[in-house]
């Protein structure tokens, strides 16, 4: 890794923190996002292949579904609300549950994921800001570099500049560390489940492709979307000062995360709705969750921060 000059730094990089990875590292970053962008396409492709030439039994789509919920509430409870924004709290085994589901979805690293979204946060439609659809003088370019090619990018930021109190904390360090193992867990286990109910490799395979490939195709087009879409089109409640929106159809397929415009407003906030009649599925979820006593102190904003913020001067 080496320091930028900073004349010579995209506008994506321009902030303190981020360094420009080199040599192996740098190839090595570029094989994995390669692969975390193309091989769930190949498999969603061999989904419609399949689709096309096989009736694809019920417990197949099941299996998508269920999948599916857990690679997004992994991303938007663990690996976000939890670990990135500290939104909530709860014990070191449900921390640790919900940040491996999230790193099931391969979107790397848990450092790598809360230093990078910090300054999304930090830097917010402004150089700096590691995927913002604003900052391309072509606007649909800028829309494809926010939705995937920004991950190929050599800059990244550094963790001890970002997410620093994170290292610190053994579950996350393991996490972490182990993130390899959880891509891999999140795609064996569709496959085995589909080997034991089918006792055939044909099995496996239609549960290696529903459950794993394809499932994690969808559910990250959708999360990209949050970065991407969220921050262009939709409503604005609160005067953020980016260009954070609030996206419902983003918001229903990635569990509340397109809601970004008050998420920008209030980032420690453990859910994303702010009224009622918002869709926030993860923030739902962590309430039943708070009723059960599995997760505590959500935070979430009182009143009068709520009206200093709102353009709308509603009650919530
Ligand atoms: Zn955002
Ligand atoms: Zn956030």
């Amino acid at each position: 890794m080496s320091k930028q000059n900073p004349n010579s730094i995209e506008p994506h990089a321009a902030a303190p923190g981020v360094l420009k990875l080199e040599g192996s590292a740098a190839r090595l970053q570029l094989v994995f996002a390669s692969l975390v962008l193309v091989v769930p396409l190949l498999g969603t492709i061999e989904a419609g292949r399949l689709i096309w030439v096989t009736e694809i039994p019920a417990w197949a789509w099941w299996l998508f579904g269920v999948m599916y919920f857990v690679h997004m509430f992994g991303v938007t409870a663990g690996l976000h609300r939890l670990a990135t924004h500290t939104g909530f709290k709860t014990s070191e085994t449900m921390k640790m549950l919900l940040t491996i589901m999230g790193s099931m979805a391969a979107q790397g690293p848990l450092y790598y994921w809360v230093s990078q979204h910090r300054r999304h946060h930090l830097y917010s439609d402004q150089k700096g800001d590691p995927h913002s659809p604003n900052l391309h003088e072509n606007k649909w370019l800028g829309l494809w570099y926010s939705h995937m090619p920004w991950m190929l990018s050599k800059h990244v930021s550094t963790w001890s500049h970002y997410a620093k109190d994170t290292l610190r904390d053994p579950v996350y360090f393991f996490v972490h560390r182990y993130y390899l193992a959880w891509v891999l867990l999140g795609l064996l286990i569709p496959t085995v489940i589909g080997a034991l109910i089918t006792q055939t490799f044909h099995g496996a395979w239609i549960g290696f492709i529903f459950g794993g490939l394809a499932r994690m195709f969808f559910a990250n087009q959708s999360a990209w979307m949050v970065g991407s879409i969220s921050h262009r089109y939709g409503s604005v409640n609160f005067d953020t000062k980016d260009n954070s929106k609030n996206n419902w159809i983003v918001a229903l397929l990635a569990f509340g995360e397109g809601l970004q415009n008050n998420h920008h407003a209030f980032p420690i906030n453990y859910r994303h709705a702010v009224y009622w009649y918002e869709p926030d599925l993860t923030g739902w979820i962590l309430a039943l969750m708070n009723k059960l006593g599995l997760v505590w102190d959500l935070k979430f904003p009182n009143q009068s921060s709520i009206n200093k913020l709102s353009l709308k001067k509603d009650k919530v």
